[in-house]
């Protein structure tokens, strides 16, 4: 008889299981919620989604086991289980440990398109600082066969980047494309509301607002958010892509992250609808390569890196930054700071757990950078605050990506940027009490007074880096360093 399945909240859709009537195993530990301080919707979010998975099963397929720990329900579980990879490496660890007084098989990974042994073909020989993610989405697309014909790319092109870097366009604080789909609650939602709110009383704390749940919880929700996306979003995704816009949170975006990285959607089925919506002549290569990119390019880039780079990699912090997270920034509080941009982007995560990757790059990320904040207590910080936030996807966007604590290994230059960069990607620069052009005195731009503090910081290492070189023989032809050291970032 087939053994029964242990499940993880982040393995949910159809196929982390080997047929319509597998049994099931899936433990809610409430002590994950107590050991950190999530975001109330992501806390939402991934209570409904598996009570919702459970509620689909059935009693008689799923056995559902509310517990304090996975180990008080595992100890002793009287049948034969197996398990599917899981997607970090405290849970891989467990996993290994549970086997040892367990029933217990353990399988490979399953929800991501290059598998570890096709990346580590790919990986191998190459230089571990020369990992280029454009190399890599390029063997997958071919060994996918995704927007291909005939051995080559469907138009003759493999990028469409250059396409995909406007500014936002002007005297507009909106894309004008239909919003997101919206999911309807139901009542395993508002058990799940009742549940939190009781939690709340017994002590466990949560940061962020509460509100309609936003993201997919089921299968079937997820697929219609899908749907929709390709239907009425895809065609004008990508050309703004690393554009931010005040009014206009969701702009072009997918908002799939939440549903995909809960195990509710493949990303090869993702990949085919966008690519069909091409073929059909519903939305142009430039959105659809764009996109695809981003799925089973940059999505499986850093989901197998994850893994190569080691666990020790999330404690990598070659900047030596070590400043403590400023309670405001933690609390989600916008009050905190006067910066038009960072007060309108900690809003959006503080009401959504959301905000699309440039915020996350370019604002909040660019930000931490600038000031040395401690890098695994911003990663911790991204992972609990934001409804997408796992362990595998926030290590190397926020460790290597963002905060260059790994000394160049995944981006050979740091995401930093000064104030200029966010005025001509936004409009959140017009209303805002600095200017972004000003470094020094009370209009002082917090991006741009910081960005120059960050390079002087550490101009003896990237003096070294040919791709900073020329940004620090600018710093070097500064006039009014001195009082800028002098006045700090601000802000
Ligand atoms: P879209 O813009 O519609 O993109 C489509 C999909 O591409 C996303 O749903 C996502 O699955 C994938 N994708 C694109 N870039 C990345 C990437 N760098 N890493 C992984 N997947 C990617 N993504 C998460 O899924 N979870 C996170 O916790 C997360 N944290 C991030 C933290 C930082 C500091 C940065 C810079 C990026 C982070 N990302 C994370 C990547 C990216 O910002 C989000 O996937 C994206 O903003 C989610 O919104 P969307 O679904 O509308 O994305
Ligand atoms: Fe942000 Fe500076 Fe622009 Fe203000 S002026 S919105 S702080 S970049």
């Amino acid at each position: 008889m087939r053994r029964r399945r242990w499940l993880f909240g982040d393995q949910l859709g159809p196929h982390f299981l080997d047929s319509s009537a597998h049994r099931v195993l899936l433990i809610e530990s409430r002590r994950v919620f107590q050991r950190r301080r999530f975001h109330r919707q992501k806390a939402h979010l991934i209570l409904s989604a598996m009570r919702h998975r459970a509620a689909e099963l059935g009693e008689t397929q799923c056995d559902y086991r509310p517990a304090d720990t996975y180990r008080e329900v595992l100890q002793g579980y009287d049948e034969p289980l197996d398990v599917v990879q899981p997607t970090s490496w405290a849970a891989l660890h467990f996993v290994d440990e549970t086997a040892e007084t367990v029933d217990l098989d353990r399988l490979p990974a399953r929800g991501y398109a290059t598998s570890r042994a096709d990346f580590a073909r790919w990986a191998e020989g190459r230089d571990r600082r020369r990992l280029l993610m454009e190399d890599f989405y390029r063997n997958a697309r071919e060994r996918l066969d995704v927007l291909m014909a005939n051995g080559k790319p469907v138009t003759g092109q493999w990028n469409y980047d250059a396409d995909n870097r406007e500014p936002p366009p002007k005297r507009r604080d909106t894309l004008g494309v239909p919003d997101p789909w919206w999911p309807d609650e139901d009542e395993i939602d508002a058990q799940v509301r009742a549940d939190l709110d009781a939690w709340t009383t017994d002590g466990v704390e949560f940061v962020g607002e509460d509100g309609p749940r936003r993201f997919a919880a089921t299968r079937e929700e997820a697929l219609a958010a899908l749907a929709w996306f390709v239907e009425h979003r895809l065609p004008t995704f990508g050309r703004y892509e690393d554009a931010m816009l005040s009014g206009d949170r969701w702009m072009s975006h997918s908002l799939l992250s939440a549903p995909l990285n809960l195990g509710l959607l493949d990303p090869i089925e993702i990949v085919r609808a966008a690519e069909d919506a091409y073929t059909e002549g519903h939305a142009p290569i430039a959105a659809v390569e764009g996109f695809v990119r981003q799925i089973i390019g940059w999505r499986d880039y850093i989901w197998n890196l994850y893994w190569y780079f080691g666990d020790e990699y999330r404690s990598r912090n070659e900047l030596g930054a070590r400043t403590e997270l400023p309670r405001w920034f933690v609390e989600l509080d916008p009050e905190g700071t006067q910066a038009n941009c960072l007060r309108s982007i900690l809003r959006s995560v503080r009401e959504h757990g959301w905000a699309h990757h440039i915020p996350r790059l370019m604002v909040l990320g660019n930000y931490a950078l600038q000031r040395g904040f401690d890098p695994a207590a911003l990663t911790d910080w991204f992972h609990r605050s934001f409804v997408d936030g796992y362990d595998w996807v926030m290590v190397p966007n926020v460790v290597g990506m963002s905060q260059h604590a790994d000394g160049g290994e995944l981006a050979t230059k740091p995401y930093a940027a000064g104030g200029n960069y966010i005025n001509k990607m936004s409009d959140y620069c017009g209303p805002c009490v600095y200017d972004p052009k000003v470094r020094v005195g009370p209009d002082a731009c917090p991006f741009t007074a910081g960005y120059w503090l960050f390079l002087n910081r550490h101009r003896e290492k990237f003096a070294q880096n040919h791709r900073m070189f020329p940004v620090i023989r600018g710093l070097d032809r500064l006039p009014d360093l001195d009082e800028l050291v002098a006045q700090g970032p601000g802000g």
